[in-house]
């Protein structure tokens, strides 16, 4: 059986590129060794991380006033890395919580700085949303506005673009949406995400900052999460994740093949669009996201039946179907849909729900 795999990260990589990867693991560059085992300073690696910069830039159309870092951590690194860097001698900044991942960056900010938490969680008609940016209101002592794109867990997106005028510096944890769809880099002092949903292997976060933000790091701030180091050794302070930032390199490159974030966007909306159809189309399924704030990269569902949920988790895995089991604090299903699950994976999925709710429904 061909197998999808829907897990939310470590999520499934593009085939093509893991293919790639494996044909040279054992001799790359005609060097009778693997990428893995060279030095992150020689000229072979070098060329690597600065290709995979460069694609990057240009899938996002990152201004040159961007540094782009390489880093280790994780998201939850940057939880700490963003008030470590942005805060500078202010001692408050504004959280937008909209969900699990939010409100976490809150819990870790709060070493650091008395955050100004905006509640975001709203009900309308029953369903989960968000309020609209223009009612969120930063404060005028903030350092940064601090919020989360698409809630990975709960399935909640924010696609507005931020546009509080230049004073107000966003900060934003694009951890399970980034390269899903074009962004305006320009709106956003920090953008950061951990690599291991749409950009490749764990191990590597990508941090894009605003130059005129570099420099303001705490005193306390490790070296290792300091963006004015990371940027004056070239993300070479410390020995760099390779093998992961190799990988992302050719997932960049993948990802130009097929057309760039503006082809992704299109195919992504195909898929979300599928899949809710199919949702909102029975009364067995059912996702209680208000429309204007459904995810298209993590769409969990509930069995109106929950007696029914090992049965599907089951017979899914069977068909092929994996880690669909939905996250713990919210149960049920969850599929994570990023860049590299085609659209045939989304419809087998469907066509899965289809034939499930007709035998069990
Ligand atoms: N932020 C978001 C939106 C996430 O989805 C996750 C992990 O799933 C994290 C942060 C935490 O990332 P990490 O495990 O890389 O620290």
């Amino acid at each position: 059986t061909q197998v999808y795999n829907f897990s939310s990260g470590p999520a499934m990589l593009p085939v093509d590129v893991l293919r790639h990867a494996q044909q040279e693991l054992c001799d790359w560059q005609g060097l009778g060794t693997s990428v893995m085992e060279v030095s992150h300073r020689g000229k072979p690696f070098i060329q690597v991380a600065e290709e995979a910069e460069k694609d990057f830039r240009d899938l996002l159309q990152i201004p040159s006033n961007y540094k782009v870092l390489f880093c280790h951590g994780g998201g939850r690194g940057q939880f700490a890395g963003v008030p470590l860097n942005i805060l500078g001698d202010k001692s408050t900044a504004d959280y937008v919580d909209g969900g699990y991942w939010a409100s976490s960056a809150v819990k870790e900010a709060k070493k650091y700085l008395t955050p100004n938490v905006i509640d975001a969680k709203v009900t309308v008609d029953g369903k989960r949303a968000i309020i609209p940016m223009r009612d969120w209101q930063p404060s005028d002592n903030a350092a940064y506005l601090h919020y989360c794109p698409n809630e990975t867990i709960d399935g909640i997106a924010i696609d507005e673009t931020p546009d509080f005028g230049p004073d107000v510096v966003v900060a934003a944890d694009f951890s399970s949406t980034i390269l899903s769809r074009p962004i305006d880099v320009s709106r956003y002092g920090v953008i950061y995400a951990g690599a291991q949903k749409n950009i490749g292997p764990a191990g590597l976060t990508l941090v894009v900052v605003r130059e005129d933000l570099l420099g303001k790091a705490s005193k306390a701030c490790p070296s290792i999460l300091d963006y004015s180091v990371l940027n004056e050794n070239d993300s070479m302070f410390n020995t760099p994740p390779t093998f992961a930032w190799y990988l992302a390199g050719l997932v960049f490159k993948w990802l130009k093949e097929q057309g760039g974030v503006a082809a992704m966007d299109k195919v992504n909306q195909q898929k979300a669009d599928l899949l809710y159809g199919v949702i909102d189309n029975s009364d067995f399924y059912r996702n209680d996201v208000a429309a204007s704030n459904r995810s298209r990269m993590n769409i969990p569902f509930q069995l109106a039946d929950s007696k029914l949920d090992a049965l599907f988790l089951e017979e899914s895995f069977a068909a092929g179907l994996h880690a669909l089991k939905g996250h713990r604090v919210v149960g049920g299903m969850r599929a994570s849909i990023y860049n590299a699950m085609p659209l045939t994976g989304v419809q087998a999925l469907t066509d899965f729900m289809v034939d499930f709710e007709r035998r069990h429904g």
